[in-house]
């Protein structure tokens, strides 16, 4: 089918998009297509996508069953509301089940990341009865009014002080102070089992047990956000399965859709059963196309993706760590499955800028750090290109920085 919009180039889409949008951005690129781990921009250049949409294109691009999941949903009905059935949304809310880990029992549909932590504190706070939330230094939980006061970031929150209300922040890791934090007026402690945002931290083990017991002891809930780490993103289903511990409520979205907006708050029966009928909504939460996108996610893995995340992550991590000995200006490589970091002893801007040249695309997590989260789908080949291009990036800017 010829494309009518593969005249109109790059620059023009740019220009035009300028015009209207909200400012807060300004694109120096514009992307028409995508098929696997590649997308292609206007004027017909391809990249291998390390970035996916921010770990959000988790089957690739255009994956064939999803797209056909898509479209013969969008041919039969897209509108049903969560007070009202749908086989669609039963069919991917058994599919959630059967991967997510007990005690998790029950979800709450809805349509972003965000949404979804707002939901986890509305459920939290009918759950104990209290109103403080511990959130952790360097955490994100999403930049809506409810939730920006427990991510960490203060650029995010200090344009819009004073918040509703204030978390209280503990080091990632720092039981000593998770201790001291919560108290009788808490009612959850939200962790990322991997931070993100902050910079592809995983948690250190005993942090999140201590987490599982303190929150116990204390009638608090323990709330993680796998709304980056989860569906499959680490080689697990949710990332804190590999801690060992039972989460209370679990928030999910990006991948979870593979590129659908979606989002979910997974909780026990105990924690649903806490809030009255018609204490929380949303009207395009578990609507019929974004469970049949989550559907085919969830089909995907339990049909072996998740064993080939833990397998290229691997080999991904040991490419990483390969070109990390031989390379002193990368400080760290950290991470879990495809949620990988490379902390650099530099400011990442310009290699990422080196590395978009050399035709991959990845992205930040803060100052220091390239996050690569491309689609779970990428092969053993595309791992090395993209490998060898970071290999190649820094020689680029070694040479501009003059060390050449
Ligand atoms: C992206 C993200 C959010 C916010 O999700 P949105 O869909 O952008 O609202 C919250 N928490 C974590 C860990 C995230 O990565």
């Amino acid at each position: 089918m010829p494309d009518s919009r593969q005249n109109v180039s790059s620059a023009e889409i740019i220009a035009r998009d300028a015009h209207h949008n909200s400012g807060l951005w300004s694109p120096r690129q514009a992307f028409v297509r995508g098929d696997g781990c590649r997308i292609y921009d206007a004027d017909g250049n391809a990249f291998l996508d390390l970035m996916a949409g921010i770990a959000v294109a988790s089957l690739g691009h255009a994956h064939p069953a999803l797209t056909d999941a898509i479209c013969e949903q969008a041919g039969r009905l897209l509108v049903c509301p969560q007070n009202l059935a749908n086989d669609t949304r039963a069919e991917f809310l058994e599919a959630l089940f059967a991967l997510a880990p007990a005690p998790l029992n029950r979800a709450f549909l809805c349509s972003s990341g965000s949404e979804a932590n707002e939901g986890a504190l509305k459920w939290a706070r009918a759950a104990t009865g209290r109103a403080t939330f511990v959130a952790t230094k360097r955490g994100f939980s999403g930049r809506t009014l409810g939730v920006l006061p427990l991510t960490w970031t203060e650029a995010y929150r200090e344009p819009f002080e004073p918040l509703g209300h204030q978390a209280r922040f503990v080091g990632y890791g720092d039981v000593a102070e998770l201790d001291a934090a919560v108290d009788g007026d808490v009612a959850a402690v939200v962790l990322e089992p991997v931070q993100g945002e902050g910079g592809i931290h995983p948690a250190d083990i005993e942090f999140v047990r201590e987490a599982r017991r303190i929150t116990r002891e204390r009638g608090a809930l323990l709330v993680f956000d796998e709304i980056q780490s989860g569906a499959g993103r680490t080689g697990r289903f949710l990332a804190h399965e590999h801690f060992g511990v039972e989460a209370d409520v679990v928030t999910m979205a990006k991948g979870l859709g593979g590129g659908v907006p979606i989002g979910a708050v997974l909780m026990t029966d105990e924690v649903a059963a806490a809030m009255p009928k018609g204490g929380h909504g949303t009207t395009f939460g578990g609507n019929p196309l974004s469970a049949a996108a989550g559907r085919v996610v969830l089909q995907e893995l339990r049909g072996g993706l998740l064993d080939h995340v833990r397998t290229v992550g691997e080999h991904l991590r040991a490419r990483l760590d390969a070109l990390a000995a031989e390379e002193p200006r990368i400080r760290e490589v950290r991470g879990l499955g495809l949620m990988l970091g490379v902390e650099l002893k530099e400011k990442a801007a310009p290699v990422l800028a080196a590395l978009e040249a050399r035709g991959v695309l990845a992205i930040n997590a803060g100052a220091t750090v390239i996050r690569f989260v491309p689609p779970l789908v990428i092969s053993e080949a595309e791992a090395d290109e993209a490998v060898e291009a970071l290999r190649g990036a820094l020689a680029d800017t070694a040479e501009a920085r003059g060390e050449g």
